[in-house]
């Protein structure tokens, strides 16, 4: 309860991070409009759902691989979703939850949603059935989701074969989050405030390549000596 508590007081305590959460709930409002927007275009014109669905996330991806992993970061309201979910869990488990791995043996399980992304892709290609997909996608989805009550982002971090997708696809792009060691005083704000637990604070270097990372900017935007810095590689 009391983290709960902390991280509302630290989004409320920074400026710049307010701004920051004004800017991404505006461009999640922004995609969730385009979205219902197609989505009812496409139920007027009788066009089935995996076709548009299938074209809108091919573009995200393309433009994904072109600009980073701006959808992530910027566009997705399933986080907000699992953030309001989170605070069920916080609510019942109080300190309990998001303690039920510990730093360590997260930093070993990172890989473990592209396996998931793997199967949950390439089983109904191989199978040539829409269906069985669509049955994969619901099981990760609705597991992901119980298992935000325990832990915070959990369908992010476990089981969103998109969000693997788009990590995938922003692999080689020039700009990325990096620590800069010399200005760091260790205060550790950017991982109290990183909401993927991707812990800022410890990374030599790179951040954004971490595979939990969302490319959110929470870290940088709240650094207090500037050690966090977008570079071209
Ligand atoms: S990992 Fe999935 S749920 Fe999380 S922000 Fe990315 S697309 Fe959204
Ligand atoms: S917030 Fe900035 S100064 Fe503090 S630990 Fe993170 S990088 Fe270092
Ligand atoms: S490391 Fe920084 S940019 Fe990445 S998810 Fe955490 S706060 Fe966001």
């Amino acid at each position: 309860m009391m983290k709960f508590l902390e991280n509302i007081i630290d989004t409320l305590k920074y400026k710049k991070l307010r701004a920051l959460e004004m800017k991404r709930w505006l461009g999640i409002l922004i995609y969730a409009s385009v979205y219902f927007s197609i989505e009812a275009y496409a139920s007027a014109n009788n066009i089935e759902f995996y076709i548009w669905d299938t074209a809108l996330t091919t573009s995200i991806i393309v433009l994904t691989i072109i600009l980073g992993n701006f959808f992530c970061g910027w566009l997705c309201f399933m986080q907000r979703f699992q953030d309001a979910i989170g605070i069920v869990g916080r609510l019942i488990l109080r300190s309990k939850y998001n303690n039920l791995i510990n730093q360590k043996n997260r930093n070993k399980i990172k890989w473990i949603k592209y396996i998931l992304a793997g199967v949950t892709i390439l089983v109904p290609l191989v199978l040539s059935s829409y269906n069985v997909f669509i049955k994969f996608w619901g099981w990760a989805f609705s597991i992901g989701m119980i298992f935000t009550l325990v832990e915070r982002r959990a369908y992010c971090k476990y089981f969103c074969f998109i969000g693997a997708l788009f990590k995938l696809a922003s692999i080689k792009n020039k700009k990325i989050l990096i620590r800069n060691q010399s200005n760091c005083t260790a205060c550790n704000l950017c991982s109290v405030v990183c909401p993927q637990d991707c812990d800022p604070a410890k990374k030599d270097g790179s951040i954004s390549k971490d595979l939990w990372c969302t490319s959110c900017n929470r870290c940088k935007t709240v650094c207090p000596s500037n050690a966090i810095v977008k570079e071209k590689i």
